[in-house]
């Protein structure tokens, strides 16, 4: 697997391109900013990139989507849950010194149990809302791309207008905790962690239990 991780904007939020080293397919996480570094990157490492996938629809994970999905010719993916903020990211990056946004176009809609095939992978989607009503957790294999969910040693926040308290406490009680403790966590913003570590130091988790039959939140 290749896994590149690019911090963009002044917000510094992770974008990331993952792919397959065999058929170079690849897709790009979370574009949020800076879109020609995220295509030189794309461009270097070789990949062919079928689709934009995005793990919420906040303004500094998606400004750049729109110019990446005209330079790729590619479709942007998304929970239909964050579409209601599209309209307004070009005026919202303005106020966060994003330069560049666009508004985005929303292409696919996706919806919790998605298995997205990528030539030699597949991200699974998992709808973990709570920091935005239509956040997602992509997995591939024991890589899992979490978004704003969950950082190291901290969470999301949720006092953003469609957060919800007791819904990101929920997501991270059903999603996050059942998960193995190798698990490698890439969140949308600092750096990378494991559940292992998470599960034990992050002081957001403790006390919550891993919830592994209930179904989630519809
Ligand atoms: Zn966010
Ligand atoms: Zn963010």
């Amino acid at each position: 697997m290749i896994i590149e991780k690019i911090t963009v904007s002044p917000i510094q939020e992770n974008c990331y391109i993952v792919g397959d080293e065999e058929s170079h397919a690849g897709v790009i996480i979370d574009p949020g900013a800076e879109a020609s570094r995220i295509l030189e990157k794309v461009e270097h490492l070789g990949l062919t990139i079928e689709k934009i996938v995005n793990t919420h629809g906040h303004v500094d994970h998606i400004s750049a989507a729109e110019e990446v999905k005209a330079a790729l010719e590619v479709k942007l993916h998304m929970h239909p849950g964050d579409e209601m903020y599209l309209p307004n990211i070009e005026e919202t990056a303005q106020m966060f010194g994003i330069s560049g946004a666009r508004n985005p176009t929303l292409d696919v809609f996706l919806t919790d149990g998605d298995r997205i095939d990528v030539g030699g992978f597949t991200i699974e989607v998992i709808h973990a809302p709570g920091h935005t009503p239509g956040s997602c957790v992509l997995k591939v294999g024991d890589d899992v791309f979490c978004g704003d969910l969950v950082f190291s040693g901290s969470i999301g926040r949720t006092d953003l207008p469609g957060g919800d308290y007791n819904t990101i406490i929920d997501s991270l009680e059903r999603v996050i905790l059942p998960m193995g403790d190798d698990v490698r966590l890439h969140p949308g913003h600092g750096p990378s962690t494991t559940v292992a570590v998470e599960r034990r130091f992050n002081p957001f988790l403790q006390g919550l239990r891993p919830q592994e039959n209930r179904s989630g939140p519809m």
